[in-house]
C-alpha cells in the first residue's frame, strides 16, 4: 500500500489485529518487527510502530502499546487502590507486561505486591523490550511468580490480600477460568474485610455479555457491591474498555479516598479524583446490561 506521504512503490509494513467475530480490525504501521517467539502457551511479538511506540501482541492480539498503555494501567490500579481504605497486601493475576505492577507500586502504602503470571516469557520479553512498563519488576516490594493464577488463589490463605487485580488476556484458554464463579469465590475468601477485586471486562460494545456475566458471578460469589467503570483504551478492540469491581464493604464509586486521590503525590496522565467518580457514570446500554444481571441494581444508584 502506498499513501500520499510515501513515494510510489515504497513498501510499508502494517500490523492488523483482526477480529473475525466482529469483522473489524485495528491497524498500525510498523517500523520494525523486533521480536517473535512461541512460548509453550502463546506467540509473543514485539513491534516498533510509527504512531504508538513499541507494542506487545500475544497470539496476534494487542496487549500494550507505549503510547496509550497508561490509560489501561492507571485505571486498573488507581481506582481500586484509592477505593480501599488501606491497601497494603496486593495481588495481580496476569499482568506480565508489568504496567499494572508499576502503577500499584506508586502507592506508598503498598507493602507487598505478588504478581502471578502464567507465562514467564511475557515478563522476559517486557523486561527486554518494554522497559518503561517493566520498571517495577525489580522493586523490593514485588514478588513475581510464574504459575496459574487460578491455582495460586486456590492455595492462598484466607484474608491474605487487600486488593486483587485481574489483568489477564481475553476469556479463552488459560484466562477463561479467571472470569468464572469458582475463581471469584476463592478471591472473596482470600480478600480481607474491606477487600476489593478489579477485573478487566473487555469492550462494552463488542462483548456486552461479559460485563453482565461478571457482575452476576461476583454477586453470586458474595461480593456485596459490584460496579463497572469505563475508559478509552485506544488500541483495544473498539477503543472503549470496561473494568468490573467487586467489593466486600465499600462502594468504589462513592466511598473512595477522594482527598488522598487528589493529593496522590505521583504523576498520572489519565486518572484523577474527578475521573474516579465520573468513570462509574455509565452509558444507558451498560447500565441496562448490569441491571439485567442483578436484582439489587445498585450500579444504577448514584452516591448519597
Ligand atoms: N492489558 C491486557 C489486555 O487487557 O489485553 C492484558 C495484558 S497482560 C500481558 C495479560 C497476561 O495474562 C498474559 O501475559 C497472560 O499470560 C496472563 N494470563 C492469562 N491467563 C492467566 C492465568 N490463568 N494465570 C496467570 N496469568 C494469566
Amino acid at each position: 500500500v502506498s499513501t500520499p506521504s510515501s513515494p510510489p512503490n515504497t513498501p510499508e509494513l502494517w500490523f492488523t489485529e483482526r477480529d473475525l467475530e466482529q469483522n473489524v480490525g485495528f491497524s498500525v504501521r510498523i517500523r520494525r518487527h523486533l521480536h517473535s517467539e512461541q512460548s509453550p502457551l502463546q506467540r509473543i511479538d514485539i513491534y516498533d510502530t510509527y504512531a504508538h511506540g513499541r507494542m506487545m501482541t500475544l497470539d496476534g492480539l494487542v496487549m500494550a502499546t507505549e503510547r496509550d498503555e497508561f490509560i489501561y494501567h492507571e485505571m486498573m490500579a488507581h481506582v481500586p487502590l484509592f477505593s480501599h481504605p488501606d491497601p497494603k497486601q496486593m495481588l495481580i493475576i496476569g499482568g506480565g507486561d508489568g504496567g499494572t505492577l508499576r502503577e500499584v507500586l506508586r502507592h506508598p502504602r503498598v507493602a507487598r505486591c505478588v504478581m502471578v503470571e502464567i507465562d514467564r516469557a511475557v515478563v522476559e520479553a517486557s523486561r527486554r523490550f518494554l522497559p518503561t512498563l517493566a520498571s517495577g519488576l525489580d522493586d523490593a516490594r514485588a514478588e513475581i511468580l510464574f504459575e496459574d493464577g487460578i491455582s495460586y488463589v486456590q492455595n492462598a490463605a484466607d484474608g491474605a490480600f487487600d486488593v486483587i487485580l485481574i489483568d489477564c488476556t481475553d476469556p479463552v484458554g488459560p484466562a477463561e477460568g479467571l472470569f468464572q464463579l469458582p475463581f471469584y469465590r476463592q478471591c472473596l475468601r482470600v480478600l480481607g474485610a474491606d477487600g476489593i477485586l478489579c477485573q478487566q471486562t473487555e469492550s462494552p460494545l463488542y462483548m456486552p455479555h461479559l460485563i453482565r456475566d461478571v457482575h452476576a458471578a461476583l454477586a453470586t460469589a458474595g461480593f456485596e457491591i459490584t460496579r463497572s467503570n469505563q475508559a478509552h483504551c485506544v488500541s483495544y478492540p473498539s477503543g472503549w474498555w470496561s473494568f468490573t469491581l467487586g467489593s466486600k464493604a465499600l462502594d468504589p464509586a462513592c466511598d473512595f479516598r477522594r482527598e488522598d486521590a487528589a493529593k496522590r503525590g505521583f504523576a498520572t496522565k489519565y486518572y484523577n479524583e474527578r475521573l474516579h467518580a465520573g468513570c462509574f457514570m455509565l452509558p444507558t446500554m451498560v447500565s441496562e446490561l448490569i441491571a439485567s444481571a442483578s436484582s439489587a441494581d445498585r450500579e444504577n444508584e448514584s452516591c448519597a
